[in-house]
């Protein structure tokens, strides 16, 4: 899918509108230079401007002749560019006025606006990236934290698709070995079924290898949701301030005056987390605080992880807690015995730990800042099934569920493959599993994916993009 030509020249604000030193509009297609030259002061043309390099230049309206701004012009001569077409940057002064009017001004000397990712579609479309690099690419734009970013960075180098490619090479040697002994049968004989199995068998865990992180890359890129739950007072508010280190739930020594859901952002170990705090669980008679406790338990069943927070100072469960923790039971929890500087939390760990065995349960003081650290990881652990945001600069993660789809679709095919291998079945039958195998795994990369696909995968991308 390389070398497609475009017909028409597309312009887009490339930089955010808010009020900033520089903005960016940025210019692509076959048209790009003479658009370029008709909105540009100055003798020499753009075409004839070096590729990848800067010049000081002033913008003016086509129609009316009014300067706009003064900059700089950057020029990239297909296919040396971000799209492989011809490609102008105007980099002037940013704010939403300035780069309104400098878009029109393109858009009047020729170009179209883009749609959103119409520029990495292009980019795509004409073999400069492949589609899990311009996904990524996307990715580190909207990316909440470093460990996100840093792994969004490390896929639009390319490691994704380096890591499906390197299992895709086993693959296609296998349908090489078949397909050779199928079409001469009497030169190369029979493929070694020990041949094949390794390649299926290499192919395959470098897959599972993937398949494995899924669940903490799509944490890491898509977020979740940690709801603090328990009886009024246990210092669930408290606990999702020091989570947060800031001071935005409001702390109260009155018993169940959060009446709402109290959403804060928490960076957990790199994975980005909206944290809910709840209006304290209990049976209650008045109306508002009966809202509160509904939205509470919506709140509970959407959460992707529940941090339950239990009063040490009580010294025992309450029939409140205790019917949580039983409500619970086989989702991602952990328990956090809160207070732990004002009581002794064994009792009350002992009763969490025959309730909720599975749970990690960590002592917490929310006002000395005891077990915070520990609470977050082992949220954090919970959420990932065991992994951490550490390592996730070494390691290529899959972050996308369409990725984690074709992977696993590719695994079925290839344990299909291995079966038919086993039973000693016609060959014919392994290379049709191959087959497909490779076809899952080209979704990834583009190779195979649907035209449908890709379109709808770009007009998610941002404007500009
Ligand atoms: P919530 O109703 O569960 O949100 O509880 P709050 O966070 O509002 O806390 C209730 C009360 O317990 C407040 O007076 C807090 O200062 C106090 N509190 C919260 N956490 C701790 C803790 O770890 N140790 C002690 N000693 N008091 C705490």
């Amino acid at each position: 899918m390389t070398g497609a030509a475009f017909t028409d020249t597309i312009a887009a604000i490339a930089t955010g509108t808010g009020p900033a030193g520089v903005g960016v509009v940025r210019v692509s297609g076959p048209e790009t230079f003479l658009v370029a030259d008709r909105v540009l002061g100055g003798r020499s043309g753009a075409a004839s401007q070096a590729g990848h390099t800067l010049r000081r230049a002033t913008l003016r309206d086509p129609q009316t002749g009014e300067t706009l701004d003064d900059g700089l012009a950057a020029v990239f001569h297909a296919p040396r560019s971000l799209t492989g077409e011809n490609v102008f940057e105007w980099q002037g002064h940013g704010g939403p006025v300035t780069l309104a009017r400098v878009l029109a001004a393109f858009l009047s000397a020729g170009a179209r606006t883009a749609r959103p990712g119409e520029f990495l579609e292009r980019a795509f479309l004409n073999g400069k990236l492949d589609l899990s690099q311009a996904e990524a690419i996307a990715d580190q734009v909207s990316a909440q934290t470093v460990a996100a970013q840093r792994v969004a960075r490390r896929q639009a180098q390319g490691a994704l698709s380096r890591e499906v490619n390197a299992a895709a090479a086993h693959v296609r040697e296998v349908c090489a070995l078949v397909e050779a002994s199928i079409d001469f049968p009497d030169e190369v004989g029979e493929a070694d079924p020990a041949v094949l199995e390794h390649h299926l068998a290499a192919a395959a865990s470098r897959i599972t290898r993937l398949v494995d992180g899924a669940l903490f890359g799509r944490r890491l890129r898509d977020g979740l949701i940690v709801v603090l739950a328990g009886r009024p007072n246990a210092g669930k508010s408290s606990l999702l301030n020091a989570l947060a280190q800031t001071e935005r739930a409001i702390v109260t020594p009155v018993p169940g005056t959060t009446r709402d859901v109290v959403e804060e952002a928490v960076n957990l170990c790199g994975l980005p987390v909206r944290a809910l705090d709840t209006a304290g669980l209990r049976e209650t008679n008045d109306a508002v605080e009966r809202i509160g406790v509904e939205r509470a338990r919506q709140a509970i069943h959407d959460a992707d992880v529940l941090v339950v927070v239990l009063d040490a100072e009580g010294g025992s469960l309450t029939p409140d807690e205790t019917g949580l923790l039983h409500s619970l039971a086989g989702r991602p929890a952990v328990v956090a015995v809160n207070k732990a500087d004002a009581a002794d939390p064994a009792p009350v760990f002992a009763q969490a730990a025959v309730l909720l065995p599975a749970a990690p349960a960590v002592a917490t003081s929310a006002t000395t800042g005891v077990g915070i650290a520990a609470l977050a990881r082992a949220t954090a652990g919970v959420a990932t099934g065991g992994q951490s945001a550490s390592g996730a600069a070494d390691t290529v993660l899959v972050t996308s569920a369409r990725h984690e789809a074709a992977l696993r679709a590719a695994l079925t095919a290839l344990d299909a493959a291995r079966n038919t291998l086993a039973q000693c079945l016609p060959a014919e039958l392994i290379a049709v599993d191959a087959h497909g195998a490779l076809r899952a795994l080209g979704e990834i990369t583009g190779e195979t994916a649907r035209e449908d696909i890709i379109a709808a995968i770009f007009s998610r991308f941002c404007l500009g993009k």
